[in-house]
């Protein structure tokens, strides 16, 4: 019987802090996988390590996945009853699982303390040894060397105890991975693993395999560092007889040195990038690329969510560490920026000026900055040069507010003793000019700089310091057209009153 008629994925991350590039790519292959073939995605919270809880981060997983748009199914976002799964409120079942294994005589109880497990691991390892539970209390039943008469005794006794899973011997246990084919572990090298811990709660290869079980889960995807666990569980679905899931083990993320990513060269949390302005749409693009390529020959980097759910195949993950490239990252968020419509753009746009409105006084009208066909003029102008969409609002602010301070080199070079009579003449010619289009004030300006026989940039460069406050930006008649024709005689006549001529060195 198959394990669902859907394809079920989870993103089972543990809550033990902030979540990692790596964690959202594991999200996003899930949730692309179970998108593609019409399946469910859903979220656990495995939280089974109380030692490594970290307030929040539970919440946070969440918020974060929110974010990027990869709901999970059957939770509450989702008009479901569950919130997430979550592992530490699922404790009996865990146990009861476990009851099952050490009757069918799969697992045993251990009553090492943690004193004598580190002195056979020392042991073992001056021996060169691989440190392994030396089955101290494997019951004579099982092969062991430890009559059941002691184990009922201990057992009676309430000194702490663990339930072990008995590897077999011997044995080669085969892995089937969606990504690296079959991988063969000698059961030799395999631990006889903790699967219920003292305090009554599973480890994680117990609770993990339970779970995928009980959820029907059909794949699972998650970081190449849990290949050297799926033996245990792969053991751990054939003693319950369960039916075992796809396997898939993705590339480990690496720095451009090719050592493992850490916090130690650069940020690693989601966070961080959504707070240096990163898009969704380019993290997700970013961290879909990091072991993953559209594959049949295609170049093609760029893509959507909804273009990454219908490429998306497990086939063209590769297995080799994937290098985490940030300037890459950087390219690809221009990329979406530039290939958004204008009237996408003044959606991203507006949240980011009315935030910014709020701490900030602007001399012009807000209906009208706020307005679809002023945003879309400006993200018209800007695309091709921001690369973020907040530097719509932070890198042209000209377009929302007056300069407070012009480029002083600029200034210095560009207003010369007659310049501020020359501003104020051509503004009185502004003033009269119906209509306000780049074109026609262009031609005004040429028209203006002939009469007067100097070169038009005697008067574009000062224009444009009055207006924006710096030297460089789009067309300049563009952007006098997009602020209209009072805020530019506004500002030109303020620049007048605030900059002179460098008095001439005697
Ligand atoms: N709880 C594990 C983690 O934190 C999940 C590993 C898995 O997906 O099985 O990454």
């Amino acid at each position: 019987m198959a394990i669902s008629d859907v394809v079920r994925t989870r993103f089972a991350p543990s809550p033990t802090g902030f979540v990692h590039v790596g964690g959202l790519r594991t999200a996003l292959y899930n949730y692309l996988f179970a998108k593609k073939n019409g399946g469910k995605f859903i979220l656990r919270i495995e939280d089974t390590d109380q030692t490594r809880l970290v307030e929040g981060a539970a919440e946070n997983i969440e918020k974060i996945l929110e974010w990027a748009g990869l709901t999970p199914d059957e939770s509450p976002l989702r008009g479901g009853d569950y919130g997430p799964y979550t592992q530490s409120q699922r404790l009996d079942i865990y146990k009861r699982y476990c009851e099952q294994l050490i009757a069918e005589k799969k697992a045993y109880y251990c009553f090492s303390t943690p004193e004598e497990l580190e002195e056979v691991r020392k042991l073992q390892q001056k021996q060169g040894l691989q440190p392994k539970y030396n089955r101290k209390w494997l019951p004579e039943s099982m092969g062991g060397s430890m009559p059941e008469s002691k184990i009922k005794e201990a057992l009676e006794s309430g000194i702490p105890k663990v339930v072990r899973m008995k590897v077999p011997d011997g044995v080669a246990i085969k892995v089937h991975d969606a990504i690296r084919g079959v991988v063969e572990f000698d059961s030799a090298v395999v631990d006889d693993q903790v699967l219920l811990k003292a305090d009554g709660f599973p480890t994680y290869h117990l609770a993990v395999v339970v779970d995928d079980h009980l959820m029907k889960i059909t794949h699972v995807i998650r970081g190449e560092e849990w290949l050297s666990s799926t033996p245990k569980h792969v053991l751990l679905y054939e003693f319950f007889g369960w039916e075992m899931p796809v396997f898939a083990h993705v590339p480990l993320l690496l720095n451009p040195d090719r050592t493992k990513l850490s916090k130690r060269q650069g940020d690693v949390a989601v966070e961080d990038y959504v707070k240096k302005g990163f898009s969704r749409e380019a993290l997700l693009n970013f961290v879909a690329l990091l072991g993953w390529n559209p594959g049949g020959g295609s170049d093609q980097e760029i893509f959507t969510l909804d273009e990454l759910i219908e490429r998306f195949s497990l086939e063209h993950v590769g297995k080799s560490g994937a290098i985490f490239n940030l300037d890459k990252l950087q390219w690809i968020e221009e990329q979406h920026i530039r290939r958004k419509s204008d009237a996408e753009l003044a959606q991203a746009i507006r949240p980011i000026l009315e935030e910014e409105l709020k701490t900030r006084k602007t001399e012009m009208p807000i209906e009208k900055i706020t307005s679809d066909d002023y945003l879309k003029a400006v993200a018209r102008e800007m695309k091709e040069r921001v690369r973020f969409v907040k530097e719509f609002v932070t890198f042209s602010s000209y377009f929302f507010f007056e300069p407070e301070t012009y480029e002083e080199d600029a200034v210095k070079k560009r207003w010369k003793e007659n310049t501020n009579a020359l501003l104020l003449e051509f503004v009185a010619r502004l003033e009269t000019l119906s209509d306000f289009s780049a074109s026609a004030i262009e031609a005004e300006l040429r028209a203006f700089c002939e009469a007067k026989g100097i070169k038009t940039a005697e008067m574009v460069h000062p224009i444009r310091l009055a207006v924006s406050g710096a030297s460089f930006g789009p067309s300049l008649f563009h952007i006098l057209e997009i602020i209209g024709k009072e805020a530019v005689i506004r500002r030109v006549k303020r620049a007048v009153e605030r900059l002179k001529a460098e008095p001439a060195a005697a």
